[in-house]
């Protein structure tokens, strides 16, 4: 929509990143509706499945497909036209776009044009999972989607191993039980939420260990969409491992490395107590 801005003319569009249900219809904002009704393009991961909404809220406005694969060019289209003025709300499947869905690169691209870029904020599977999770919610890392090949997941799993907050991925139904496995292999037991169907009909919310979870599904299929919530490190176990690393090498060569770092003698002497758990006097002795 051209404006006329008090500075002088303005006729650059906005951007508006809305979200939408996650399931359950009743859950999209009058803000969300207003600005469907009053944009002039609307941007949808899926067109089709965007029509599903809009005319379940009788919504009629001109769509265009905007996802992974035409992102590129899809993106310096979506630019052009907000730089001529156009306002364009865009949508993904569910949710909030730019969390597991196209989103991050046009907001990069409106920054970079100086073009408006806001939000209608929503649903996000990811924060209803987790504060359903009854795992700590205080603290937590959003890994989205691990990666497809084994072997990338686990070593993505690896490095979480010592991830002292709450993890919280998403997954589909037919990858569950190998990422479950993975999960189990790396991280050892520990006290998940399986988090399906959230705000539908068959909502749930599963609590149990990664083991029992592995168990359960070699009996029962997984169905729908999933938020795993994995309760992080045990704080102590890391201090202790972290403690332990050290004992491969010699008070001498811990200190010579922090020297080696710059630091001054007394600096490198507390470092050492702290990586150890340990006083100060212990590491200036066994230096002496
Ligand atoms: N942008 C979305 C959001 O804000 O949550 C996420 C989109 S991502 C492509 C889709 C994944 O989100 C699904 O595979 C599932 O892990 C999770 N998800 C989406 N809707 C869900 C629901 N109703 N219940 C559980 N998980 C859901």
């Amino acid at each position: 929509m051209v404006f006329i801005a008090e500075e002088g003319l303005n006729i650059k569009g906005t951007l508006y990143l809305v979200a939408t249900p996650i399931g359950n219809l009743e859950d999209i904002s009058f803000r969300a509706l207003r600005i469907l009704k009053e944009v002039d393009l609307i941007a949808a991961e899926d067109t089709r499945h965007a029509m599903k909404l809009l005319n379940h809220f009788q919504i009629k406005k001109p769509l265009l497909s905007y996802h992974e694969h035409n992102k590129v060019n899809k993106g310096n289209f979506l630019i052009e036209k907000l730089l001529e003025g156009t306002d364009i709300a865009l949508v993904s499947d569910a949710g909030t776009p730019g969390i597991s869905d196209p989103g991050e690169d046009i907001v990069k691209l409106c920054i970079d044009n100086d073009v408006k870029v806001t939000m209608i904020p929503g649903a996000v599977a990811a924060i209803m999972g987790l504060v359903l999770s009854g795992i700590s919610s205080g603290r937590f890392v959003f890994e989205g989607f691990l990666p497809m090949h084994k072997k990338n997941r686990k070593e993505k799993i690896l490095l979480l191993k010592d991830e002292l907050r709450t993890i919280v991925l998403y997954e589909a139904p037919h990858k569950l039980k190998a990422t479950l496995n993975d999960l189990y292999e790396v991280l050892g037991d520990r006290k998940i939420a399986l988090a399906r169907e959230l705000t539908k009909k068959y909502e749930e919310i599963i609590y149990l260990s990664l083991n029992e979870a592995i168990l359960k599904y070699q009996i029962d299929s997984p169905r729908g969409e999933y938020v795993v919530v994995i309760e992080g490190a045990n704080p102590l176990e890391a201090i202790e491992k972290n403690k332990s690393k050290w004992n491969d090498i010699s008070f001498e060569e811990h200190y010579q490395m922090y020297i080696s770092e710059g630091l001054e003698k007394k600096a490198a002497i507390k470092k050492v107590a702290q990586d150890r758990g340990i006083s100060k006097r212990e590491v200036y002795n066994s230096l002496i």
